[in-house]
């Protein structure tokens, strides 16, 4: 079983992602948790490159490309062989993640964005996505560290990828939960756990 959870910078994902692998291992299952980009020794390289404040005048195609490069190896070396085995594998951040902020924040072509995952994934989609949805500007009160490159965008970009993600989310209902995570975390993760209980066989 495969979920990836997806959102905004500063929507808690990360928080999420451990609650619910700590509360699934618990039920007696092997979880494995990863994140894009960098999951792999290739894509922590590629993350320092992407991510860096000093790369300045990345083209966009050059970091659509790049985040699908980092995402083919993740699937490759990390996800597909996870769930081989059995592995509940809970990613922070996937397809989504590039549709919505190289497709919805850059400008370019969603469809095209997704077209390429696609190619990179060879078409391994997660059984559920988890959109942690909350405003730019309650996600940017909760940055702890300097921000980086993305973090570095205006408002308006961080408004194009949100509803970016939203667009997704309502493009296909029964494969997303959209939850409201300007809620405290704890009723965030009892509201995933309410929907992973009814399609887990935990
Ligand atoms: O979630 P995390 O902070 O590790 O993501 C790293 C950065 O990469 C974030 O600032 C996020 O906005 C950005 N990102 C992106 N496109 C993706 C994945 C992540 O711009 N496809």
């Amino acid at each position: 079983f495969f979920i990836a959870l997806e959102g905004g910078d500063g929507a808690g994902k990360s928080t999420q992602v451990e609650a619910l692998a700590e509360w699934i291992r618990s039920k007696g299952h092997e979880v494995v948790v990863t994140r894009e980009p960098g999951a792999t020794a290739i894509g922590k390289r590629l993350r320092a490159i992407i991510l860096d404040v000093s790369t300045s005048g990345l083209s966009d195609r050059a970091e659509a490309l790049m985040f699908a490069a980092d995402r083919a190896e993740h699937v490759d070396s990390v996800i597909r062989p996870a769930l081989e085995r059995g592995a509940i594998v809970i990613t922070d951040r996937y397809i989504d993640s590039s549709v919505a902020y190289q497709g919805a924040g850059r400008n370019l072509a969603p469809t095209e964005i997704a077209r390429i995952s696609r190619w990179a994934t060879d078409g391994l989609i997660p059984h559920l996505t988890v959109l942690l949805d909350v405003s730019p500007e309650t996600a940017r009160e909760r940055f702890t560290e300097a921000p980086d490159r993305m973090e570095s965008e205006p408002a308006e970009f961080h408004e194009r990828v949100r509803a970016g993600f939203l667009a997704l989310a309502a493009a296909d209902p029964a494969r997303y939960l959209v939850v409201d995570a300007g809620q405290e975390p704890e009723a965030v993760t009892i509201a995933v756990r309410h929907r992973l209980d009814q399609v887990l066989p935990l």
